[in-house]
């Protein structure tokens, strides 16, 4: 079973809210998807989230950092100050929002208040919004940023897993939610400086050992990867991801991240 289908089996014993407002959204046409499975695909975007709220969406729209993504004040910079100032191991970054109002609020309802189900919502705004850039990147899997099995324990589930499983079942790209592990519990990065949240990341992460063994090859024949994420602020953990990932032999990083910081 996929997951939009368990999603709407979901639906259909708790009905779906709203991300933003969190009413009930309205699912007749979803039911009836499913009660015909031969018209089964994933729900649109604006199937996951009420009209008004839609249009309260902080999108990133033309302007941003060709680097992190960042949403830029001046048209005529190309990057971002941050970028331009520190250089990044991944090659580049696109994020879907600005990390404020509606959609730092259901990002926290997602992480920290068992929201699972708005994973869904963000997997289809990155499919609408990012799947160009990903088809023109030529990626061929997907990583989530995971979590330290401490945290994981306490929230139940990864909210980057959980956007990256539907996000890769929607563009037809394999997900690989094991290939990174996080080792080392490391503290809230939200308060710490740039250079205290690398020395709090270094050797947070290593490869799965079930896929350097037989040989890296396996690493190279994965070829370019996407790591997905919730939040970019700094940037500093995917870099930490990424650079894990280059010296194992992978060719080129990318990320996509549901919200940028500003
Ligand atoms: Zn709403
Ligand atoms: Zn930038």
């Amino acid at each position: 079973m996929k997951y939009y289908q368990m999603d709407a089996v979901m639906d259909i014993i708790f009905p779906a809210h709203c991300p933003v407002c969190g009413q009930i959204l309205s699912v007749p046409k979803r039911r009836l998807r499913f009660i015909s499975p031969f018209q089964m695909h994933p729900p649109i975007l604006q199937e996951l989230i009420c009209k008004p709220c839609f249009y309260r969406l902080p999108f990133i729209l033309e302007s941003h950092c060709v680097i992190c993504g960042r949403a830029l004040e001046t048209p005529l910079a190309d990057r971002c100050e941050d970028c331009r100032r520190y250089p990044h191991i991944f090659s580049e970054a696109r994020a879907v929002f600005s990390y404020k109002g509606p959609v730092q609020q259901a990002l926290y309802q997602l992480k920290y208040q068992g929201r699972k189900e708005y994973s869904r919502f963000f997997a289809a705004t990155m499919d609408y919004y990012l799947s160009d850039w990903i088809d023109s990147r030529c990626i061929t899997a997907i990583v989530p940023i995971p979590l330290h099995k401490s945290r994981l324990k306490v929230r139940n589930y990864n909210q980057a897993e959980e956007i990256a499983v539907r996000l890769g079942e929607r563009i037809g790209l394999p997900v690989y939610s094991d290939f990174l592990i996080r080792k080392k519990a490391t503290t809230a990065q939200k308060d710490l400086s740039r250079t205290q949240r690398m020395e709090n990341l270094s050797q947070a992460f290593c490869i799965n050992p079930k896929y350097i063994i037989p040989s890296a090859a396996a690493i190279h024949s994965l070829g370019s990867i996407l790591l997905v994420d919730d939040i970019y602020t700094t940037g500093s953990t995917v870099d930490a991801a990424a650079n894990v990932l280059v010296n194992a032999g992978c060719p080129t990083v990318f990320v996509a991240a549901v919200a940028v910081t500003g």
